[in-house]
């Protein structure tokens, strides 16, 4: 099993080349792509939080109830209510991840559950698509992406490090193959991980307006939007 320094060193050496990336190819504005890049390191040690005690755990739940709020802020920004407001929700979102969530996460997960899995990466992602600010919906699936590519890079490296050297052979440990899977072996965190998936995907595309924007009546631009739109430019 990889240490909890493996991965984030991992996580962190892509992340830099995930920022790098986007800035010198595709001249997306530095700030963004530093945060993609934090974003996909940090989510390197995600999964691990179904380990229940020790490092990732305590730091990820630390470093999440710090952030989240951080970014919620600046998407209630956009609603018309007092500072004081904003600061105590802030304050109640903290709380709420430090606290009840760490809680949850303690009592109700397995390790190398649904937690270590493919759909779980992408729902980290939609998380973050969800939670990130900004009109540019092609900005915040790049920082999604970033969740997702983090999270991607502990999940390879768990198998990674299920297979060794044993007497000049490759051998399997009994890990191998309870990181990189669709599914696991109980049926309802199967049945729950689908659902939420399945949800939040829906959300995702469709995201209503459920936040005034500058847009005034006009439409604003969903997921769903914008690949049509850019399907329509290639088509034409
Ligand atoms: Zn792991």
């Amino acid at each position: 099993m990889a240490g909890f320094r493996t991965h984030i060193t991992f996580s962190a050496a892509l992340g830099a080349g995930y920022a790098a990336a986007a800035y010198a190819l595709f001249e997306v504005p530095l700030p963004t792509c530093v945060l993609a890049g934090g974003l996909c390191g940090v989510s390197g040690m995600l999964p691990d939080v179904d380990s229940n005690a020790g490092v990732p755990l305590r730091e990820s739940m630390a470093f999440a109830a710090a952030v989240i709020p951080l970014m919620m802020l600046d998407r209630f920004g956009q609603l018309d209510v007092p500072t004081e407001w904003l600061v105590l929700a802030g304050a109640a979102v903290y709380l709420f991840i430090r606290f009840v969530v760490a809680a949850m996460l303690r009592k109700y997960t397995v390790h190398r559950g649904m937690f270590h899995s493919l759909p779980a990466a992408i729902i980290a992602g939609e998380f973050a698509f969800l939670l990130a600010s900004g009109d540019d919906v092609r900005l915040r699936i790049y920082k999604a992406g970033g969740v997702t590519l983090g999270y991607l890079s502990h999940l390879v490296l768990d198998e990674l490090y299920s297979m060794e050297w044993y007497h000049g052979r490759l051998r399997l440990k009994k890990s191998f193959g309870t990181a990189l899977k669709l599914f696991g072996r109980n049926w309802w965190p199967n049945i729950s991980t689908f659902a939420k998936l399945a949800i939040l995907t829906y959300v995702v595309l469709k995201e209503p307006g459920w936040l005034p924007q500058h847009y005034g009546n006009d439409v604003r631009p969903t997921v769903e939007r914008t690949a049509t739109t850019m399907i329509d430019r290639v088509v034409r």
